[in-house]
């Protein structure tokens, strides 16, 4: 049974250090948190997936890796300076201030239940930055608030340096920053988060075909790799759409606490973002409307070799939340299993591959030099798989050694004992059954390979 409630995996996370409140010996900032030692791991586990599925399983789509400092021009022309807003309002009575677009009822304060409400404006979400030493407190630059537009700017660059014929994707992770107005739920809305987004430039006759491919290539991938049950996912197409959109929708998690919401989002964006940073745009026929650029250098344009035309490609962007990603993983896995004789666990029943610990190696007593160096030797051979963390322990209480990995999920133990000597076994104790089995040391490493490259 997956987490209950998000208080569940928000208590877990901070006592086995997965994520800590940002800020947090000077009272915190809104927004904000730090990965500790477990939870670096596990984000670079869910990076990596989304890599090999984006990039090294595939021939036509290529990595970036944008500066999060971005010239304030590429957020004129994309739109967001004028119109990257949430509508905020504030209660009268309370002073508290929401995001109209998210209260229970827009008619009456979240905080207080006063209907003394102001009416809504616009609240912008990027952060502004003031860069250089001849620049005095004036805003010139912008924290990207997504990676998307740092891909589009550089739509020739990895053209011209890597040939692709039309459809080709360029994709991205990284992080992003917004001045939201009420942080929540956690690592759900933060003030820096990191996205993994993937824009596919298509002709635009194809746009409604690689839709639909996309939106099913997302879906299994929260399905089949990072494992969450179909019944717990959905697809939500947008109500409204954005000025720029022909279509758009998210995916879906039924979190414990508040229903279905986004984790990713699934855009068919037209020619908007290549057509708005294009200079001369008046050769193309564009069909998103577009602010005239008079400061780009450049047209993101594509030349079809075969048929000799020249246009701006359409483009069909997935959108992921990575820490949303992480966490959803974590409430689902999330277990309190109920052990018999009023006795329970905390289990995190991790897919091995998203385990922040891959195997830990516990020498039961610390006092015998054979069991050390049979402990380090067993560890070196893990660590030389290079399949992720493999830790030793140092204290000898293994009860407390296998709850504690047992809450960060990791798939197995492995412990060394006084019959080690004798037989040349050690115990291999599985997080998932707490089954234990002696194994002759030398196959350990063949063992360990097995279950962490389970899918
Ligand atoms: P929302 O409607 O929740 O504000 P959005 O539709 O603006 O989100 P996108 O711009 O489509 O979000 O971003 C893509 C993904 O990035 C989202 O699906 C989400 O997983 C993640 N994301 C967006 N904003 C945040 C945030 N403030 N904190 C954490 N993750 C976020």
């Amino acid at each position: 049974m997956p987490a209950k409630t998000i208080n569940d995996v928000i208590a877990l996370c901070k006592r086995r250090g997965f994520i800590f409140t940002g800020s947090e010996i000077y009272g915190g900032l809104g927004g904000a948190y730090d990965y500790g030692p477990y939870g670096v791991e596990m984000m670079k586990n869910i990076r990596n997936a989304w890599w090999n599925a984006m990039i090294y399983s595939r021939n036509d789509i290529e990595g970036l890796d944008a500066s999060l400092i971005t010239n304030r021009l590429m957020w004129k022309y994309s739109g967001h300076e004028g119109s990257f807003s949430d509508p905020l309002v504030e209660c009268k009575k309370c002073g508290a201030r929401m995001r109209q677009d998210k209260m229970k009822d827009p008619t009456k304060c979240d905080n207080c239940g006063s209907t003394d409400i102001t009416e809504p404006r616009a609240y912008q979400l990027m952060m502004g930055l003031s860069i250089g030493a001849t620049n005095d407190g004036e805003i010139n630059a912008y924290l990207r608030p997504e990676t998307a537009t740092t891909t589009y700017v550089n739509f020739k660059n990895v053209l011209d340096a890597k040939p692709h014929k039309l459809p080709f994707g360029i994709a991205q992770i990284g992080k992003s920053f917004r001045n939201e107005i009420s942080p929540r739920g956690f690592v759900f809305r933060m003030r820096e988060f990191e996205q993994a987004e993937m824009q596919y430039f298509v002709n635009p006759s194809e746009d409604e075909k690689y839709f639909e491919y996309w939106k099913k290539q997302r879906i299994d991938w929260w399905e089949k790799v990072l494992g969450i049950p179909a019944n717990k996912l959905r697809f939500q197409p947008h109500e409204k759409l954005a000025h720029y959109a022909k279509a758009a929708g998210d995916i879906e998690y039924d979190f414990p606490d508040g229903g279905f919401d986004e984790v990713e989002g699934i855009h068919n964006r037209q020619d908007f973002d290549l057509g708005s940073h294009t200079k001369s745009q008046n050769e193309f026929k564009l069909s998103a409307k577009v602010m005239e650029n008079k400061d780009s250098t450049i047209k993101l344009s594509y030349s079809d070799a075969q048929t000799g035309e020249n246009f701006i490609p359409y483009v069909i962007e997935t959108a992921m939340g990575v820490n949303r990603a992480m966490l959803v993983a974590m409430l689902e896995a999330y277990e309190d299993e109920d052990l018999g004789d009023g006795k329970t666990r905390t289990v995190l029943k991790l897919k091995p591959w998203l385990s922040p610990v891959k195997a830990a190696v516990i020498p039961l007593v610390r006092n015998v030099p054979e069991i050390v160096d049979l402990s380090n030797k067993i560890v070196d051979d893990l660590r030389r798989l290079g399949i992720g963390k493999i830790e030793l322990e140092n204290s000898g209480n293994i009860g407390k050694n296998y709850r504690r990995h047992d809450e960060i999920g990791t798939p197995v133990c492995i412990t060394i004992d006084h019959q080690t000597l004798e037989d040349g076994t050690v115990t291999l104790r599985y997080r998932d059954t707490m089954e234990q089995e002696r194994v002759k040391s030398d196959e350990i490493v063949k063992r360990v390979l097995d279950i962490v490259t389970q899918k």
